[in-house]
Formats: C-alpha cells, sequence, structure tokens
C-alpha cells in the first residue's frame, strides 16, 4: 500500500466539493452575537471537490480493519457479524425519530419491545428480571454490583466490604468493584479453574460476593460452579456472573441455573450489535427472582395491556439519562427474532468452531490446557522455542494475511498468550484458511524467522515504536500552519 495523503495536503485554495441552499438569513435578520464571539479569520478548512473528497475517505476506510474486511479472532470479545436488518429496523422512522418525553401513549410499541426484550433475556438467562438502561459491559458491571450493594443495605448488612475476584477475570471486574469501594480479594487459578480450595480461605461474613464468568476467560468451563455458588450462598454473599459473551451458552446453558444471582450481557458481543470504535454499546443486567426489586429505574411494566415506567424505590438508582441506548436495543432484538430457531444452534457452533481450530494447531502451538474448550482457547506461544519468537511477531505476522491477530497477552496468566475466538458465525472455509496462516507461520519461525521478527510487511506502516506511539503520539497535522500561512 502507498502513503495516502492527509485531506489537508489535497487542499487547494478556491476548491469546492460541496453547494448549500439559499438560507435566507441576513446579516440583519442574524441574531445579535457580541462581536469578540465572530471568527477574525477564516477556518483552515481543506479545499477540495466531491471527488477527491468522496476518493479520500474511500481510501481511508479501505485501510481500516473491521469485522466486514477479514477475520476477527479476538477472543474475550465476541466480534461478530452484525446483520444488515438489524440496521434496517433500528432505522425505521417509527424508532429514529421518537423522543424520548414523548408522552407514553405515543410509544406503546416501543415499550412492549422493551418489555418483551426483557422477558427474552430472562429466558435466556434463567434470570427473573432484566435491565436495559446500561449503557456497556463495564457500565452493566457497576449496576449489578449496585444492586449486590442495595440488597445487602436492605437487610441491614453493612459488614460486607470485599468482592472476589479470580485471577483470570476481565480487567474491568475489579475495577468495577473499586468503583464502588469495595475491596477485591484476587484467588489464584488452579489448571485455568477457580481453585475452590483457595476459595474457601477467603470467604467469610465481610464478602459481598463474588464475579466469575463462566466458561472462563480461559475459554473453560467451570464444572465446580455448583459447589462454589453454595459456598458462596452459605457466607451470605452473592454471585456476579460476567456475561459480555454469552454466545457460548445460548442453547447449552444458563447462568441462572448455575446459581447466579446477578449479571450483565453485552449485546455488542453476544447479541451482534456493533462493537468497537467507541460506538454506542449496551449491557443489560439480569437477576434472580429475589433482586428484581432493585433493578435501575424506570423499569418498563404492563398493566391492562398498556406498558408504562415504574420507579419502585426499592430501586438501586437512575443510571442513566432516559432508559438506555434504545437503537441499540432495537438491533439486538431483530437478531434475536431473526435467529429464533436456530439460537439453541448459537453455542454449540461457537464451541465447535474453537474447538475445531484448537485441535488443528496443538502440535505446533502451546495449549495452556490440552482439554475441549468452549468458545474461546489460550496459546501460550510455539511449542517450538528455538527461534526466539514471541507472541507480539506472530500476532504482526497475521496482519500480513490480511486477517485481525487473536487477543495477545491477555490472559495475564501465561507469559505467551495468544486468545483465539473465532464465533459462531464463521464457515468452516475461513477457519481453515485461519489455521494454514498460523501453521505457515509456525513453519516460518524454523525456516526464516526474521521474515516474522521484522513482520508486518503489507500493511500501510511496518512495526511501530509502541511505546513512543502511547507516550508521544502526535496528534494534530503540522502542516495546518502552512495552510494557514499560504
Ligand atoms: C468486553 C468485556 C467486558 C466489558 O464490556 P464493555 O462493553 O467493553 O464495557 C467485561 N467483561 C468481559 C468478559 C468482556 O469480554
Amino acid at each position: 500500500m502507498t502513503y495516502t495523503k492527509l485531506v489537508f495536503e489535497l487542499s487547494s485554495p478556491g476548491r469546492v466539493g460541496y453547494q448549500l441552499a439559499e438560507t435566507g438569513i441576513t446579516k440583519t435578520n442574524q441574531p445579535s452575537l457580541d462581536a469578540s464571539l465572530f471568527r477574525q479569520e477564516p477556518a483552515s478548512l481543506p479545499e477540495v471537490s466531491e471527488l477527491d473528497i468522496v476518493r479520500h475517505y474511500t481510501k481511508v476506510s479501505q485501510k481500516n480493519i473491521g469485522i466486514e474486511s477479514g477475520f476477527y479472532p479476538l477472543g474475550s470479545c465476541t466480534m461478530k457479524y452484525n446483520p444488515k436488518i438489524n440496521d434496517e429496523m433500528a432505522s425505521l422512522d417509527g424508532f429514529k425519530l421518537i423522543h424520548p418525553t414523548q408522552p407514553l401513549e405515543t410509544i406503546q410499541p416501543l415499550l412492549k419491545i422493551y418489555y418483551d426484550m426483557a422477558n427474552m433475556l430472562n429466558e435466556v438467562t434463567g434470570m427473573g428480571g432484566t435491565s436495559l438502561n446500561t449503557f456497556a459491559g463495564a457500565h452493566g458491571e457497576l449496576v449489578g454490583l449496585m444492586i449486590m450493594k442495595s440488597y445487602h443495605e436492605a437487610r441491614g448488612d453493612h459488614q460486607r466490604t470485599k468482592v472476589v475476584i479470580p485471577d483470570s477475570a476481565h480487567g474491568t471486574n475489579p475495577a468495577s468493584a473499586m468503583m464502588l469501594g469495595y475491596e477485591t480479594i484476587t484467588i489464584k487459578s488452579k489448571n485455568g479453574m477457580v481453585d475452590v480450595d483457595a476459595l474457601k480461605q477467603v470467604l467469610n461474613h465481610q464478602v459481598a460476593g463474588i464475579m466469575l464468568t463462566n466458561p472462563n476467560t480461559v475459554g473453560l468451563f467451570e464444572k465446580d460452579i455448583l459447589t462454589i455458588a453454595k459456598l458462596v450462598h452459605d457466607v451470605g454473599g452473592l454471585l456476579y456472573y460476567d456475561g459480555a459473551n454469552l454466545n457460548p451458552l445460548l442453547g447449552l446453558a444458563r447462568p441462572g441455573d448455575m446459581g447466579f444471582d446477578i449479571m450483565h450481557m453485552n449485546l455488542h458481543k453476544t447479541f451482534s450489535t456493533p462493537h468497537g470504535g467507541g460506538g454506542p454499546g449496551s449491557g443489560p443486567v439480569s437477576v434472580a427472582k429475589h433482586l428484581v426489586p432493585y433493578l435501575p429505574k424506570p423499569v418498563v411494566v404492563k398493566d391492562n395491556n398498556q406498558y408504562r415506567f415504574d420507579y419502585p424505590s426499592t430501586s438501586c438508582g437512575q443510571v442513566g439519562g432516559f432508559y438506555g441506548n434504545f437503537l441499540v436495543v432495537i438491533r439486538a432484538y431483530s437478531y434475536i427474532r431473526t435467529v429464533a430457531q436456530d439460537l439453541m444452534n448459537v453455542g454449540p457452533n461457537a464451541v465447535l468452531n474453537a474447538n475445531y481450530i484448537q485441535a488443528s494447531l496443538k502440535d505446533l502451538y502451546k495449549l495452556v490446557a490440552d482439554q475441549p474448550c468452549m468458545h474461546e482457547f489460550v496459546m501460550n506461544g510455539l511449542i517450538d522455542q528455538t527461534s526466539g519468537l514471541k507472541t507480539l511477531d506472530i500476532a504482526k505476522r497475521c496482519l500480513d494475511f490480511g486477517i485481525h491477530a487473536p487477543t495477545i497477552y491477555f490472559p495475564l496468566l501465561f507469559d505467551q498468550s495468544i486468545m483465539v475466538e473465532p464465533t459462531e458465525v464463521e464457515s468452516k472455509e475461513t477457519l481453515d484458511e485461519f489455521i494454514k496462516i498460523f501453521r505457515q507461520i509456525a513453519q516460518e519461525a524454523s525456516t526464516t524467522p526474521d521474515v516474522v521478527k521484522t513482520a508486518p510487511h503489507h500493511t500501510p506502516v511496518g512495526r511501530l515504536d509502541e511505546v513512543s506511539a502511547a507516550r508521544t503520539p502526535v496528534l494534530h497535522y503540522q502542516a495546518l500552519t502552512k495552510i494557514k500561512e499560504n
């Protein structure tokens, strides 16, 4: 690929790429503004023709890697295809043009969608109630822990200041607990799973709860989950389930049946809504029956076939401006309704795809647990270490083959982690291509290791100095001043 000029470098004085209609606003009917507020000189905007700007942004977009340009096997992330019908539904005028303060009788169908969606998620999770008011996975965690706190406090149980979290947990778990003032107790994993004996030693009446995910972040199913649930409940604690990546469970098992009391899901992972780029997310929170009174307000209730908002006094509080990211909820609702018949196959196919890749690479890459995985698995670098190639080199080499690298150096339990999550939407051909690439990289490690060490070779820029890029980033274009001078 060649260097793409910045739009400022394409600029030529007097070129115009747009036409504006007459506004009818004249100097005399303008609102009177303080003269000091007016621009003293024109803004330094690039001047380009319409064709040039279209070409420019098309070129820039082609440098972007996304789920729609290639395989995106990031583990603990569920980068999943966003079916176009979701966007079509979300852009219907009846959804897109509503205002959050519209009278309730004019938004009955929308409230029905919230009501039905919550019920569908209750069914999927085996829980008793769901709130759609949260804006992200981490937000769901925070609100889930607020519910945990409200529950203990409502019972006058004020001594519970600690939350137990395994060392394999997603980084947001301890961060969310800290935000609520909880002290976190980390328990070490044993063979990638919760060490039940270590858990027993930290459980007491100061423990508000435990945060777990199952399958855990190593991609293994915590088979002792019923024992763990009993141990935590016996000391009066609650179980929080991090369901960001719930797809491996769909059709196979439900957190509610495992003994979990509170959980969140990421609609932007499990339920196919767009993910990444800081775009709008949604992290619904589901709770067991006895915790329903503590869900955030407002909640949608139905009486006499009419839907309305309710503001229960027991609620843990209002957690956003209005009612969450409504159009994201619409997309996920559309996804569930579209795949309804097939929803039971989501989990099994996600698990099958991950196991297929794992089994096809285990003679060349070190598995951290040589046993069947769930929706993702972790390799700890190459088995043959003579080349000295690191996980970073392998990830950079992936880019030369046009695929996004897997998650690397997470989980932190292993020093060369490569974490792969194909999801259920990928075809066997795509999985085979990925396997071929990873086998070729392992081959290159013994024949031409320098090619891997200096990768990537076919991307717009080669290997970057990542430390400088993070510590001293150059975030503005110097030539701006040059344009001004002209
Ligand atoms: C992605 C993820 C989160 C956080 O979700 P955000 O929407 O990014 O805040 C939490 N836990 C796990 C396991 C995740 O994969």
